[in-house]
C-alpha cells in the first residue's frame, strides 16, 4: 500500500527507558530500522562504537555538521548529538520504518523537514520512578543525574508538540503499545496517497 517508510521520532526523559524499549521493539518486530546517532559524549561501560552511537571528538562532529552529513543535531547537557543523513534516507526509500531516538530540539527540527514524521514521547508513570531508574542505571554521577532531571522538567513543557505520549510502566506492554500506534499510523490517508489516487482513477473508469 505504501512505498516509503515512516519516520518515527521517539523522545522522552533521560531514564524513561527509551533505549531499553527500542532494543526490545527491534528484537520483537522486523520492520524497524534503528538509526545510530553520532555523539561527543564518552561511551558508558558496555557501549560500543557503531552499536549504541558513533562516538566522535568535537572536531570530528563539527566536520559532520559542516559537511551537512547530519539531518539534525543538538546540544544536550554539554555534548553534541546528531542523526546521520545517509542511513535515514536510504532506509526510508527502501520502505523501512526508521526510528530516531532523539531529544526534543532534534525532534522538532525533524518535524520541520519531514512533515509526516510520527512523534512519540515516552515517560515513566511518575517523577519518582524516573529518578529511581536514572539512579538505578548507575551510569551517571549524582551531578549529571541532577542536570538530566532539570532538563526533564524543561522537556516536559514540550510534550504537547508530540503526536502520542506513551507511559513505560510495564516494558512489554509499552513495546506493544508503541508498535500499535505505529501500525495505526500506517493507515492514515496522508500516508496512502498513491493508493487513494489509484482507487479514484480506477473507480472513474468503472
Ligand atoms: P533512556 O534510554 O530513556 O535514558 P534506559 O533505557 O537506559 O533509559 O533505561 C533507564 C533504566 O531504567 C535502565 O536501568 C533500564 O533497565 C530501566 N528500565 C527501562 N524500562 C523499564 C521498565 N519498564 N521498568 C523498570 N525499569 C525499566
Ligand atoms: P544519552 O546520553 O542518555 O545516550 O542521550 C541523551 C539524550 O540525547 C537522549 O534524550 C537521547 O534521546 C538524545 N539523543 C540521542 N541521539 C540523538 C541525536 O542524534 N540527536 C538529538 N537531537 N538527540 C539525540
Amino acid at each position: 500500500m505504501r512505498s516509503e517508510g515512516i519516520l518515527i521520532v521517539v523522545s522522552g526523559f533521560s531514564g524513561a527507558g527509551k533505549g531499553t524499549l527500542m532494543k526490545r521493539l527491534v528484537e520483537k518486530y522486523d520492520n524497524y530500522a534503528l538509526s545510530i546517532s553520532a555523539t561527543t559524549r564518552v561511551p558508558r561501560p558496555g557501549e560500543e562504537n557503531g552499536r549504541e552511537y558513533f562516538f566522535l571528538s568535537r572536531e570530528q562532529f563539527e566536520k559532520r555538521i559542516a559537511d551537512h552529513a547530519l539531518i539534525e543535531y543538538a546540544d544536550y547537557c554539554g555534548n553534541y548529538y546528531g542523526t546521520p543523513r545517509d542511513y535515514v534516507e536510504r532506509e526510508l526509500s527502501l520502505g523501512h520504518d526508521v526510528i530516531l531516538e532523539i531529544e526534543i530540539q532534534g525532534a522538532l527540527k525533524i518535524k520541520e523537514q519531514y512533515k509526516d514524521a510520527l512523534l512519540l514521547f515516552v515517560t515513566t508513570p511518575n517523577a519518582e520512578e524516573l529518578r529511581r531508574r536514572l539512579s538505578g542505571r548507575g551510569t551517571e554521577t549524582e551531578e549529571v543525574i541532577k542536570k538530566r532531571l532539570r532538563r526533564a522538567a524543561k522537556e516536559a513543557e514540550g510534550i504537547e508538540k508530540y503526536d502520542y505520549i506513551v507511559i513505560n510502566d510495564d516494558l512489554e506492554t509499552c513495546v506493544k503499545e508503541l508498535h500499535g500506534i505505529i501500525s495505526a499510523a500506517r493507515h492514515a490517508p496522508g500516508r496512502n496517497e498513491e493508493f487513494i489516487e489509484k482507487m479514484r482513477r480506477d473507480l472513474e473508469g468503472e
